[in-house]
């Protein structure tokens, strides 16, 4: 890591490193002088900011985990107007939370250079949609720029931000999984010297107070610039003839899609021309028209919406150019998901003519596991808690609104204690409404960072409207999901500064919630009683659960080098299967009609152990 985190920020040119585009990101930033980069956490940006976290201090810039998108966005703007170049990134659905600024800063635009990462997630691997962000760019009227591997990640960030100052512009920074988590060699370029260390803000009321009539004549610059921009989107080496071919065909591509069309080509060795975009707001005009003149067939192989596809056919259509157009509004590419060199050679096949060569089906069939808990998790003791007071008072028909984070798990069998989500924040949101429309009662449960990041408004919503729930705030200590990122709970700052922590149960308290308890989760007697008020009273009520990750449990055990396992004593072991079937362990399994505790995976929490998990007593340490 020492090695990595020199290399990261020294100005060697020649050393060749071998990163993941997020890392390139990181060392992006570095090159380009940036001097104030802020983030919420959200995979598929995370690693940014975990890169930065670890190298920021070193390159004399200011890093901070904000405490949602839209604070993350305005810090770095306020930065950028004072003189400084900054960074704000977040992965795609943040960017709906910071949209709100995102629309006035192009407004009002920027002054040291500024750009707004958004990791968009293709087929949603760890998000709850795939909306494709490449819209925001045409909604603020910003230039956008798409790199392709962690080369261009590197490179083009560099470039925005020289964008960005000569626009006076923020620019949207668009990656998508498949590129942020892509990991190939990267050469350094030059560390941009001479930025200042700390920032000068010089007052300009008409440029930065967006009144109505303010913004009525910055609109009319935002759009000049616009103009301008499509004259350097032509000239930019971001955008370009990566191979020519006969003038039969030519494909337009951008973006992790632009790979499998690199694959495709290469391995059916197609004659095809290729134009690779990289600065995909606003298009080259000059250059797609010359592209589409220059071949008859042109298809436009993009991931996600129609994006491209529609600016394209209109610009072909402006131009009265008579070359068939072929993309995703004719049915040939799909409009949702990912794409393989598999999905765009079938596609191609079906345009060309030529014959695919099926992919062996992969015989190593993985067995299904569905999502759990880790071993230790305290939100597990949490939900079986929660489950068993809800069951001894008989309130069958409790709504649970769950939210964003590690806790969503408490959807799956055996707990079943998540009916909605949506967004962050939205438990509580979801059961403000729920509290005002049903006599039911209501559950929501809510982490610490996603407390901090949109909990708090619903919660106030809430005491305003003296509705009746439970909000369950299961605090770990930390942002779990994402990878263990710090929040505002929290003590310290990313590079180990000492901060002073927000306390959740005092912001609960302040704001008018009478009824704030607050326990920890792997006492469960206490957790029940705790539950069981709250549900009795029929009033707003808070119950703080903390106890700290098991992960980062475990990384503190380790270096004790004190390890605490459990097992199960055959002899008194009542076989009621409660273990198994209620609390759900990863490690407690059955063998041989036997309950087992597997200790390489046992955590040593202990929770099992209470009579309240195993009435008979029979969990015990293991010698
Ligand atoms: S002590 Fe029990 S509950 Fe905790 S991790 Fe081990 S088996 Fe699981
Ligand atoms: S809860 Fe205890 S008694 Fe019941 S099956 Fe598990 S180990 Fe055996």
């Amino acid at each position: 890591m020492v090695k990595f985190d020199a290399n990261m920020v020294d100005n060697s040119e020649n050393e060749v490193l071998f990163l993941l585009s997020n890392e390139a990101i990181a060392r992006g930033a570095v090159e380009a002088g940036v001097r104030v980069a802020t983030t919420y956490p959200g995979t598929p940006s995370s690693e940014v900011g975990d890169t930065l976290s670890h190298i920021a201090g070193k390159s004399g810039m200011k890093f901070q985990f904000s405490i949602n998108e839209k604070v993350a966005i305005e810090t770095a703007f306020a930065a950028s107007i004072s003189g400084q170049r900054s960074m704000v990134f977040m992965k795609h659905v943040g960017l709906n939370v910071a949209s709100d600024p995102f629309m006035s800063i192009a407004y009002t635009g920027v002054r040291a250079g500024m750009v707004v990462m958004s990791a968009d997630d293709p087929s949603m691997y760890s998000s709850q949609s795939e909306q494709d962000n490449r819209h925001y760019a045409d909604l603020a009227h910003v230039p956008m720029i798409e790199p392709s591997n962690p080369q261009e990640a590197k490179d083009f960030l560099v470039l925005a931000f020289d964008l960005s100052e000569k626009f006076k512009l923020p620019v949207l920074f668009r990656t998508t999984t498949r590129v942020s988590h892509m990991r190939g060699a990267v050469t350094p370029g030059k560390i941009r010297e001479g930025q200042p260390d700390t920032g000068v803000f010089i007052r300009d009321i008409h440029e930065f107070v967006c009144l109505p009539s303010n913004s009525y004549t910055l609109k009319e610059k935002l759009i000049e610039k616009e103009h301008e921009l499509k004259k350097e989107s032509d000239i930019s080496p971001m955008n370009r003839i990566i191979r020519k071919g006969t003038g039969e065909y030519g494909i337009i591509a951008s973006g992790a899609a632009y790979n499998s069309v690199m694959d495709v080509i290469s391995e059916y060795d197609l004659d095809i021309s290729v134009l690779k975009l990289g600065f995909t707001n606003p298009l080259p005009e000059s250059a797609i028209v010359k592209f589409i003149s220059d071949n008859k067939k042109v298809i436009i192989i993009e991931e996600l919406d129609p994006y491209l596809e529609y600016k394209i056919r209109t610009i072909a259509q402006m131009n009265k150019l008579d070359s068939t157009i072929f993309g995703k509004l004719d049915g040939y590419f799909s409009e949702s998901h990912e794409f393989t060199p598999d999905t765009v050679a079938h596609s191609l096949s079906r345009i060309m003519g030529f014959a695919v060569q099926d992919v062996p089906e992969n015989k190593l069939v993985l067995p299904a596991r569905p999502p759990v808990l880790c071993p230790g998790c305290p939100h597990r003791a949490t939900y079986y808690a929660v489950k068993r007071a809800v069951k001894m008072m008989n309130k069958t028909d409790t709504i649970y609104a769950s939210d964003i984070g590690c806790y969503s798990l408490g959807l799956y069998d055996p707990y079943e204690e998540a009916d909605t989500m949506i967004s962050m924040g939205s438990s509580i949101g979801m059961a403000n409404g729920f509290a005002m429309s049903t006599k039911q009662k209501v559950i929501a449960f809510i982490g610490d960072s996603t407390f901090f990041h949109s909990g708090i408004p619903p919660l106030i919503n809430a005491v305003h409207n003296k509705l009746n729930m439970l909000v369950m705030v299961l605090d770990n200590g930390t942002t779990a999901m994402t990878g263990q990122q710090p929040n505002a709970g929290e003590n310290f700052s990313p590079p180990g500064d000492e901060l002073p922590p927000v306390s959740i149960e005092n912001i609960a308290r302040s704001i008018g919630v009478a009824d704030v308890q607050i326990v920890d989760p792997y006492d469960i007697k206490e957790t029940l009683k705790a539950v069981t008020k709250a549900l009795r009273e029929n009033t707003l009520s808070v119950i703080v659960a903390r106890r700290e990750c098991a992960i980062l449990r475990d990384k503190a055990m380790q270096k004790t080098h004190r390890v605490i396992t459990y097992t199960v004593n055959q002899d008194k072991c009542g076989k009621c299967m409660n273990c198994v079937e209620n609390f759900a362990c990863p490690a407690i399994s059955i063998e041989g009609g036997n309950i087992k505790i597997d200790s390489n995976i046992c955590d040593g929490c202990g929770v099992c152990a209470e009579p309240y998990v195993c009435p008979f007593k029979a969990i015990e340490v293991a010698q």
